[in-house]
């Protein structure tokens, strides 16, 4: 069977039906619609289907897999482009200089190499913590010491910003069970601004096709959908 991609109807329906999704959970959780951004995951989908969102509207992209994520940027760039992937440290130099966020930051050395490699004349580089909330031992990400731990350091390095935290939780059927460690995630950002208020952390990156109402009802600003908006990916393992 070959890959038949979506139609441009079906992306764009699949598309409000998401926004619509976004609308209902911020109603729901008192919150206005403006606070939470839509980041739309485009791995391993085709330039097409980004411009046609694009067209109606989409501004940002998330991208986990660089050489793939360079060509499209290369085709559209001025779109606002974020890395989401585990990164190592040999692809850090092309994220630096291409990407305006990278959400999967999750050790100093990563954040140290980011910094060097921003070029300066460059806005500053966004950032967020990855947090291993549910501090599964197969997982990326800092577990919350580990945050409190080095949190300062990675405020204090030039080209980058600190924007907030982000998080991948086990995936869990009911929304009780999804919001706890949402919850927590949205805890421990508040911690950190309590402390450090000068900061202004601002960004609370959770929630994906499965889970985007019970991150919203938890203090997601910006959620990050793949799958709902684009269909299913075939070609690699997530
Ligand atoms: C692939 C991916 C997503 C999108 O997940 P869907 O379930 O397809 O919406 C979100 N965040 C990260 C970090 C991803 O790698």
């Amino acid at each position: 069977m070959t890959y038949q991609p979506p139609s441009i109807t079906a992306l764009t329906q699949r598309y409000q039906s998401v926004k619509q999704r976004i609308k209902n959970a911020c109603l729901q959780a008192n919150r206005p619609i403006e606070s939470v951004t839509l980041l739309a995951v485009s791995k391993t989908k085709p330039i097409e289907q980004i411009s046609v969102l694009a067209q109606h509207g989409q501004a940002c992209f998330g991208e986990n897999y660089l050489q793939e994520s360079l060509t499209k940027i290369a085709q559209c760039p001025e779109l606002e482009w974020h890395f989401i992937g585990p990164i190592q440290s040999n692809k850090t130099k092309a994220i630096a200089k291409h990407f305006q966020w990278v959400h999967s930051v999750d050790r100093l050395k990563i954040a140290q190499r980011l910094s060097r490699q921003r070029p300066s004349e460059m806005p500053p580089l966004n950032i967020l913590l990855e947090v291993n909330i549910s501090e599964e031992k197969t997982k990326a990400g800092l577990t919350p010491t580990e945050v409190l731990q080095i949190v300062a350091e990675i405020v204090a390095l030039p080209n980058l910003k600190l924007r907030g935290l982000m998080a991948i939780p086990q995936k869990q059927a009911d929304s009780e069970a999804q919001r706890l460690p949402f919850r927590q995630v949205r805890e421990l950002l508040e911690q950190l601004n309590t402390q450090h208020p000068e900061w202004k952390l601002d960004t609370l990156s959770m929630g994906m096709s499965g889970d985007l109402e019970a991150a919203i009802m938890e203090g997601a600003t910006l959620v990050r959908i793949g799958t709902d908006i684009f269909g299913a990916r075939e070609d690699r393992s997530n």
